[in-house]
This record gives structure tokens, sequence and C-alpha cells, in this order.
């Protein structure tokens, strides 16, 4: 179900805007869509032809995403693989401090080499209620106040439904706008229609190296757009919302922790409105790439920190139990496919 065919039904039941902005809340907020208020109750708010409608919505939208299972971190954190109405997988991350990671897409055509979501390309795109349905289904679990579009899938490739998922979150979601994070690997397009939007949310650029070549061969689809020039734009946007950019760099041993890289990083974020946020990658046995050592991590924090770039290290959430984004999402089709074949 699409939001618009959502509202549509509402309206063609009789229900008013406001009676579809008490509905559409209760929806984001996880809770029974016929929750009344305090003051005003359901049955003396809504008609009736809606209200007899809502159990069979509510089970239309709680088909959008619904958890095919949980896998707790001990950094408080957990990976819920979420299925859709097609059966399709993503995922979504429960993170310490009542922050949520959701999905954008189903699979993802940028490629990133180190990722395990760029190896199965793009599937397909999540609607806008598939998306801020994430939300509700962790909801249920929990408190959401901050959402972080850093699950599977480039936003800036499903950028109409990312942006209007933003609006709903921004607004009848109760999530204020910075508590939003559009995270990206850099597309001209967000740079024209972020600024443009009702609800400006914070902005994430996924560097991962300021060597524009070596740029091209981690991320062999993202736009190519030089280091020099992303941070430009993403300063520009910081400037205008009042907010720092969020730097993300995985750190790959061998391959982008040099001191050439340190120093590059210095050249384009020194003096910028920006935080640079260190994940150091983390790898499988008999994997392509490794995880700097830590007194490397260490180092390299002091040293950008020490000179003026506000360096962070963050690990990936839910370490313990997977590497990356998409990983469950590729185990469970994995077993899927076994069961395929079993059967
Ligand atoms: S890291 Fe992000 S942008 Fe790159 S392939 Fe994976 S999901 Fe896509």
């Amino acid at each position: 179900m699409h939001i618009h065919d959502f509202h549509q039904r509402l309206t063609d039941l009789g229900a008013k805007p406001m009676h579809i902005g008490r509905i559409t809340r209760a929806w984001l907020r996880g809770m029974p869509l016929d929750t009344g208020t305090r003051n005003q109750k359901t049955e003396n708010f809504l008609p009736l032809a809606v209200r007899n409608a809502l159990p069979e919505i509510s089970s239309e939208l709680d088909g959008l995403a619904r958890l095919s299972s949980e896998h707790p971190a001990t950094d408080g954190s957990a990976r819920l693989l979420v299925e859709l109405a097609d059966k399709q997988m993503v995922e979504s991350v429960l993170l310490p401090r009542d922050g949520l990671c959701v999905s954008s897409q189903v699979g993802c055509a940028v490629g990133c080499v180190f990722c395990m979501t760029g190896k199965s390309g793009l599937l397909r795109q999540l609607s806008t209620a598939e998306i801020v349905a994430q939300v509700a289904l962790a909801r249920r679990f929990r408190a959401v106040k901050k959402v972080v579009f850093m699950g599977m899938g480039e936003p800036a490739h499903n950028l109409d439904n990312v942006l209007e998922a933003i609006n709903l979150l921004g607004t009848e979601g109760g999530i204020g706008q910075r508590n939003l994070v559009f995270s990206t690997v850099g597309d001209p397009r967000v740079f024209e229609r972020l600024p443009q939007q009702q609800v400006k949310p914070a902005l994430a650029l996924s560097l991962h190296t300021t060597d524009a070549e070596l740029r091209q061969a981690l991320l062999p689809r993202a736009p190519r757009i030089d280091p020099e020039e992303l941070v430009e734009l993403g300063e520009t946007y910081a400037r205008q919302i009042d907010y720092p950019i969020q730097y993300q760099w995985t750190l790959l041993k061998g391959i982008n922790d040099s001191q050439e890289e340190m120093d590059g990083i210095l050249r384009l974020l020194k003096g910028k409105y920006a935080i640079m946020n260190l994940i150091p990658y983390n790898s499988l046995e008999a994997d392509e790439f490794q995880r700097p050592d830590g007194d490397r991590i260490v180092q390299i924090v002091r040293y950008l920190h020490s000179r003026g770039v506000l360096t962070k290290v963050r690990n990936s959430a839910g370490q313990d139990i997977d590497g990356g984004c998409g990983q469950l999402r590729a185990r469970a089709t994995e077993l899927l496919d076994r069961r395929k074949n079993r059967a």
C-alpha cells in the first residue's frame, strides 16, 4: 500500500484531514490506529465508517514491514530482519540511545567493494510507506527519536520516496529534523533538493578516501564528484542548516589508513563544519579487506583531532553478530534458498 492509497481510502470513507492526521500519527508511533487522545476518545472523533475499516487497514499496514527475526548485540543495538509484503527482506537496526537505522532500497546499485549489500545490485526501491513502516515497527519495541538512512540502499537513488518519508517522520512522526540523517555517497540532486525541503535533515557523506581515483575504485557506481567538490557542497549545506556534516570513512587497512590520506583529510576538512566518523572495517575470516590494528586507529584519531578535525570512531552497530549492512539479508536469502532447494 502506498501512502497516497492509504489516505485516499480514508477520504473515501468520509475521513477529514484531521482524522487522517490522527490515524497517520498513531501508525507512525507504533500505536493502534484507533488510539484516541486523553481528552477525546476515538468513538467521539472518527466517523463510524472509518472506525469500522481500521482493522483491515491496520492489517495491511502491518504487512508492509513484518519482523522476521531479531538479532541483539552486546553493544545495545539489535538488527531486525524485516520482511516486506512481497517477501523481500531488508534490515533495520535499533541503535543505542533511541536511534533507528532504516533501509531505503532492497539491494543497492552503488556497489561499494567492501559492502555486502552492494554485491547483490539493486533489486527494487522501497516505497515511502515501506520506509516509514520500519519506524512504526521499531516503535512497537522501543522509543525511536532519531532515524538514520544508513541501512541497505543509497537514499539518493530513491530520492522522492526518501524525502517524502523524511517529511512524514519530521511532521506526523514527531522526529526533530536534525534527528533525521540522510546518508549518501554524494549526488548533485541531493544538494539541489535538500535545501528546498520543509524538513531539512542532517547530512552524512560517505567519503572513504580523499583520492578521486581510489574513490572511484572503492565506490564504482557513485556519481563522479571529486572529494574536494563533495566537501564544498557539504559545507554549503551545513552552513544553510547550521548543523555539521558527518563524514563517513570506512577504515581499511593498507588502503585508506595511510599518512597521506590523513593529511588529505586535514586539507579537506580543517576549518569545516564537519565531524569525521571513522568506521574501522569489521573483517570476517578470509576477507579481502582488513581492519587496521587498534594502535593505528588510536594514532589516526589523535592525529586528526589534535590538528583540528573533530574525529570519532564508530563501530558498525551490532558488530559482534554481523559484519556490515546487508549481511543479515544475505544470510537470510541463503537460508531461504537452501530451504527452497530442499523442498
Ligand atoms: S555501502 Fe551503502 S552505498 Fe555502498 S553499496 Fe553498500 S548500501 Fe550501497
